[in-house]
């Protein structure tokens, strides 16, 4: 197969030479609307086809928390804002670098454990094989990052992380506003941060609760909370210490604040 004519030494002919003039562009930056939809739409860029099947309805996270995925990055300086452009920071860029397992920067996870979770609705996969496949999976993860010494990151100094890190370790003396009454409603809600917080009967929830999903009980490890745990709750994160929280392993003193699945969890430390 011939894919240039011959040509004879000396040959001569009619031609028009042009040399196509261009430049290639970068892909568009992400802004906050293309990256959520980015995110619903993660398992167009998968390649096996089941597994894109699976991903069709996921993509990455969930409908309720995918707004909460790009704002932890935001908090801890993976990606920042220029103008409306999302841009990954140096952070952000070593930390992917960082991880070694593909596996683990991309969506087909979530494919394979949704294709698994589906199995087990069906009978057909074992709660138990799934659970020891995720330990071994972890272990062997921790291993690699153990082994994996030379690698760091680059975190570049700004001013909120360094406020962060000093209201942990000092604890500056706040000026004092005056005091007002604690009301839990005043607070936006803490997952979603789109909708205001609203009083049920038995706990405080995200005044779009149908599709945010989030609420906070009046009542937690046995204390019923005060309006002002409950405000600092919502507005900061969590409590201050409160003592007797019974838990199953007995009595603790600790603060109430959320996981990452906005449970309430006790801090103990
Ligand atoms: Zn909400």
């Amino acid at each position: 197969e011939k894919i240039l004519p011959v040509f004879e030494v000396g040959e001569s002919g009619p031609h028009a030479p042009r040399i196509h003039k261009g430049k290639t562009s970068p892909p568009k930056p992400y802004t906050e609307a293309t990256l959520l939809r980015a995110m619903e739409t993660a398992g167009k860029q998968v390649d096996d086809e089941e597994m894109r099947e699976l991903l069709k309805d996921n993509g990455i996270g969930r409908p309720s928390t995918r707004a909460n995925i790009i704002e932890t990055l935001f908090r801890r300086k993976y990606i920042e804002k220029k103008k409306k452009n999302i841009f990954a920071t140096q952070t952000g860029i070593d930390l992917i670098d960082t991880i070694e397992n593909e596996l683990l920067k991309s969506p087909e996870l979530t494919g394979a454990w949704e294709r698994k979770l589906r199995l087990m609705e069906k009978g057909e996969y074992a709660m138990e094989a799934f659970r020891q496949e995720l330990t071994e999976m972890v272990i062997a993860l921790i291993r690699d990052v153990k082994n994996n010494t030379g690698r760091s990151i680059s975190f570049a100094p700004d001013k909120p992380a360094g406020k962060e890190k000093k209201e942990k370790d000092a604890a500056p003396p706040k000026p004092k506003a005056p005091k007002k009454a604690a009301d839990p409603t005043a607070a936006q809600c803490p997952k979603c941060k789109a909708h205001p917080v609203k009083k049920g009967n038995t706990a405080y929830g995200c005044a779009n609760f149908a599709a945010c999903g989030f609420k906070v009980p009046f009542e937690a490890f046995g204390k019923k909370l005060s309006d002002k745990q409950l405000e600092d709750l919502l507005t900061k994160g969590k409590t201050g210490k409160i003592k007797g929280l019974a838990t199953p392993e007995g009595e603790q003193e600790g603060r109430l604040t959320f996981d990452d699945q906005f449970n309430l969890t006790i801090q103990t430390s």
